[in-house]
């Protein structure tokens, strides 16, 4: 597969052909459709304090939007053919006081996608089953790349909602729908709030574990713990996203450092 290789703080990428990666216990190989190219990227490729030890060498990219298509075993969450994101979190120990308590994101022993692990610069990825996403279906895989950091940012929000039982998630969008995900999986009880009229929001709310699913104009159906609030579903992010194919992602990262984009940068698979 071709792929885009750091090989050592402070260089460029070089377009390399790697062995095709396969799956483990537990994980998925996807087929990369998009990738976000993040800040992050640049202070890993740039060697910054705090992310000064990659593995190496490494395949940057942790926005991962791809479709699943091959599984490693113990893995019932995902099919061949399911689209999914692959976010930073890439695996956590899950024994830990962190990781048993929810809050996975401060495990010692994390390790991160594009940092520690092979990232989405590249045409095939593996990852690890528990922290891939399903991506809504009317989010292309160029608009869907870019919500992967916005969705740890929801992530983090809800983190801070405790033990609420009764979650209410305002504004339906890529962000929440991540959220949405994790919420059910903890077993919290799920309310999410669309826009009025989007019944097609509304339905995939509800496919994803949410309750109840409504307008934020209907006082839903009990009293809520907590609530989330997002940014309105199809936020102008779709207008600030370019793409760039792989053996351009020198050139991407580079237009971020100097700022001269005003959205995101996206590398592309055809
Ligand atoms: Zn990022
Ligand atoms: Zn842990």
């Amino acid at each position: 597969m071709r792929a885009m290789v750091l090989g050592a703080a402070g260089s460029e990428l070089r377009l390399e052909d790697l062995p095709e990666p396969s799956p483990g216990p537990g994980q998925v190989l996807v087929r990369v459709r998009a990738c976000g190219v993040c800040r992050t990227d640049l202070h890993i490729l740039d060697g910054e304090p705090s992310l000064s030890e990659p593995k190496l060498p490494l395949v940057l990219g942790h926005q991962i939007v791809g479709t699943v298509e091959g599984l490693g075993g113990e893995v019932d969450s995902f099919s061949a053919g399911d689209r999914v994101g692959v976010p930073w979190i890439g695996w956590t120990c899950g024994e830990c006081r962190y990781c048993r308590s929810g809050r996975e994101n401060l495990c010692d022993r994390a390790r991160f996608t594009g940092y520690d692990l092979d990232g989405g610069y590249a045409e095939m990825a593996v990852a690890d089953a528990r922290f891939c996403f399903s991506i809504p279906p009317d989010y292309p895989d160029l608009q869907a790349a870019p919500l992967l950091c916005a969705g740890l940012i929801g992530f983090r929000s809800y983190r801070m909602t405790g033990d609420a039982e009764r979650l209410g998630i305002y504004g339906f969008g890529a962000a929440a729908h991540i959220v949405t995900q994790v919420a059910v999986g903890d077993g919290r009880r799920v309310f999410a709030f669309t826009r009025p009229g989007d019944a097609e929001g509304q339905a995939f709310a509800r496919e994803l574990g949410a309750e109840w699913a409504g307008a934020v104009t209907d006082p839903g159906p009990e009293e809520l713990d907590a609530a989330l609030l997002f940014a309105p579903p199809r936020v102008p992010v779709r207008t600030h996203v370019q793409a760039f194919p792989l053996e351009r992602a020198n050139e991407a990262l580079a237009s971020l450092r100097t700022g001269s984009i005003r959205g995101q940068n996206v590398i592309v698979f055809r």
